[in-house]
């Protein structure tokens, strides 16, 4: 059968990674959550909508397309801006959005008429609390905090991304942490029925194997 699967944890633990690995072993769509909050809080920047003002980011989400391609490329009406969104200033300006009720309720809304077609892997804050409550598979994944910032720099690098040094990543990393768990709605937390997984010290082929290992029991079943 063809299920949706979970993934949620505190910024750069690896989540977008390994869901990208498993969907190409799965043959499954990725959808990077993530991406959508960061290209609303990018079109709000270049708007100069203030990130707080949750009436006028809603009604600018009505006229806002976010796309995304097999090969996770982001499109905001209809521009690819996969590098814009991952600037430091956007991460926390998409941490800022995040906290809008009605935002939410409105990028929640997309997840959830995209994953009706299941054979999903969506990687965000609440994917196994909120959006995928019923999910068949749920992972919790988490990295010790120096684990995190070295990998988002290397990232950042590979692909081109102007970088702060790891200290300074460190640190937006715990800010942005502190503020996605704490906030009012939909705060991160892990699902009572999430599996954890601590991937300081795995490398990406055994974080893979050992979510695959969760999920194969249901490939084999009847739908
Ligand atoms: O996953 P990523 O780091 O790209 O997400 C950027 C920000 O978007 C997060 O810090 C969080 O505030 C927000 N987010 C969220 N819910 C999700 C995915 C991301 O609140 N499902």
């Amino acid at each position: 059968m063809r299920i949706n699967i979970a993934i949620d944890g505190p910024s750069a633990a690896g989540k977008s990674t390994i869901a990208k690995e498993l969907a190409k072993i799965l043959n499954y769509v990725h959808l990077d959550t993530g991406a959508m909050y960061r290209s609303t809080a990018l079109k709000a920047l270049q708007c100069g909508i203030a990130l707080d003002d949750e009436a006028a980011v809603c009604e600018m989400l009505k006229n806002t397309e976010i796309t995304m391609t097999p090969d996770g490329k982001i499109f905001l009406d209809g521009k690819d801006v996969s590098t814009d969104i991952r600037t430091d200033e956007v991460s926390m300006a998409a941490s800022n959005v995040s906290k809008l009720e009605k935002v939410r309720a409105d990028l929640v809304a997309r997840q959830q008429e995209m994953a009706k077609a299941k054979g999903f892997i969506m990687d965000g804050r609440d994917i196994g609390t909120v959006v995928l409550k019923d999910a068949e598979v749920k992972i919790y994944m988490t990295a010790s905090a120096y684990a995190r910032a070295e990998r988002r720099y290397k990232q950042n690098i590979e692909n081109g991304i102007p970088t702060s040094d790891i200290e300074t990543i460190a640190e937006e990393i715990r800010q942005r942490d502190y503020q996605d768990m704490h906030r009012e709605h939909s705060p991160l937390r892990k699902a009572d029925d999430a599996i954890e997984i601590d991937t300081s010290d795995m490398t990406i082929a055994e974080v893979t194997e050992a979510i695959y290992g969760y999920v194969e029991p249901f490939l084999q079943k009847e739908e």
